[in-house]
């Protein structure tokens, strides 16, 4: 099985020929600035408009609720120092989890230097979040509650909507970072009730830097991009006319016959988990049922995660470690640790994400790729064999 075999679709998605010809036709012919007054700009305005009804008629909530952003992260950027801005009267206080993207967490970092007081939740070994610790968390200044909807390394899925009904009790806007969720999952914003939430176009399908920001409306948050009048004067900014209407286009190819492509992800998801547990000494990595469909992580012992997806990009398969280990720092990932994995272990992990596009023979070819690395590795490993 030579060709490349694609399973990091939590670190971005391939984008659909469909999705690359509708966003074409905004490249090429209808370039106006949506701004402008003459009929090539109303086109471009007309475009935007019907992207946003799109997205939010695909999840629940008013077009005017919807704010495109150039990223996932300008959006969870946004949501967190705009409320915590706009209320910096109030109170410094927030609640966010210990699994956070970095998009979140350096974010709350920062604020901290300005004078704000951030609790972080820890998470039981699923790495759930306890709705009671979040509960017991509130104070009388805490002015935000953050936590992501589900987990961009181990795919857990938080009980978003029992803690969002406590922040509302205490009167405490709540923001949800849905970036690995949204296209994978089913969200109805109306049901699900928070006040913020950030997605991001790339994790499902359409070219990378565009996104959104949900913001409820009655949300009040301060601006983090001054400029001109767009996005309701929002979010200034010439808007990317070609890659939002790419996303709504992304978003409805994902939504489409998705309890059917679900299942069959389900099933490869379960194949791949119970093939790559036949390896001793590995364990799973977050719940195995409150979980992205798509998503596998697991623990090898007595190896290195970083050589294992090395010898795995030999053999043709993309996959990605769960210790996000950059070139400029060897911490093991900080939701490995925060679900009480010692720190050798946290860094022999791998995450696999899996979409339609796979299939039950590739996830064969990637357990038994998996197999003979882990048995070549660690027959070099010292430690593997005075164990
Ligand atoms: C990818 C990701 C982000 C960042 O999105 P970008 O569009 O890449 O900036 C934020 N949060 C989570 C959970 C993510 O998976």
């Amino acid at each position: 099985m030579p060709k490349t075999i694609y399973v990091d679709n939590a670190a971005t998605t391939r984008v659909p020929q469909q999705v690359i010809d509708h966003m074409v036709t905004f490249m090429g012919e209808n370039y106006g600035n949506p701004s402008s007054l003459y009929s090539k700009g109303r086109e471009a305005k007309a475009a935007l408009e019907a992207s946003r009804e799109k997205i939010a008629e695909l999840l629940n909530c008013q077009p005017k609720e919807i704010y495109f952003t150039s990223c996932g992260s300008e959006s969870d950027n946004w949501a967190i120092r705009g409320i915590a801005e706009r209320n910096a009267s109030k109170g410094k206080h927030i609640i966010t989890s210990a699994v956070e993207h970095h998009a979140v967490l350096h974010t709350l970092k920062a604020l901290e230097k300005k004078g704000y007081e951030v609790t972080y939740l820890g998470v039981n070994a699923d790495g759930i979040v306890d709705v009671e610790d979040f509960r017991n968390a509130i104070r009388p200044d805490t002015i935000l509650a953050t936590v992501m909807y589900a987990n961009n390394e181990i795919g857990t899925i938080q009980p978003i909507k029992e803690m969002c009904e406590i922040a509302h009790q205490n009167k405490i806007p709540f923001f949800t970072d849905a970036v690995q969720a949204v296209g994978h999952v089913d969200i109805d914003l109306k049901d699900l009730g928070v006040d913020m939430l950030s997605f991001s176009g790339h994790k499902f399908g359409s070219p990378k830097g565009v996104g959104a920001l949900y913001v409820k409306s009655g949300t009040l948050l301060n601006n983090l991009i001054e400029g001109g009048g767009q996005e309701k004067r929002k979010r200034a900014g010439t808007e990317n006319v070609a890659s939002i209407a790419a996303m709504a286009k992304a978003l409805e190819l994902s939504l489409e016959n998705a309890g059917e492509k679900r299942k069959k992800i389900l099933e490869m998801r379960e194949k791949l988990i119970d093939g790559l547990l036949e390896i001793p000494y590995t364990r799973l990595n977050g719940s195995r049922d409150k979980r992205l469909p798509g998503n596998v992580n697991v623990s090898i012992e007595f190896i290195e995660g970083e050589s294992l997806i090395l010898w795995l990009d030999i053999m043709g398969i993309c996959a990605s470690t769960g210790s996000a280990c950059s070139t400029a720092s060897l911490d093991p990932s900080h939701v490995l640790l925060a679900i009480g994995l010692p720190h050798e272990v946290a860094h022999g992990s791998l995450r696999i994400s899996i979409d339609e596009n796979n299939t039950p023979e590739e996830c064969d070819y990637i357990i038994n790729s998996v197999k003979s690395t882990v048995e070549k590795l660690r027959m070099m490993s010292p430690l593997y064999n005075n164990r």
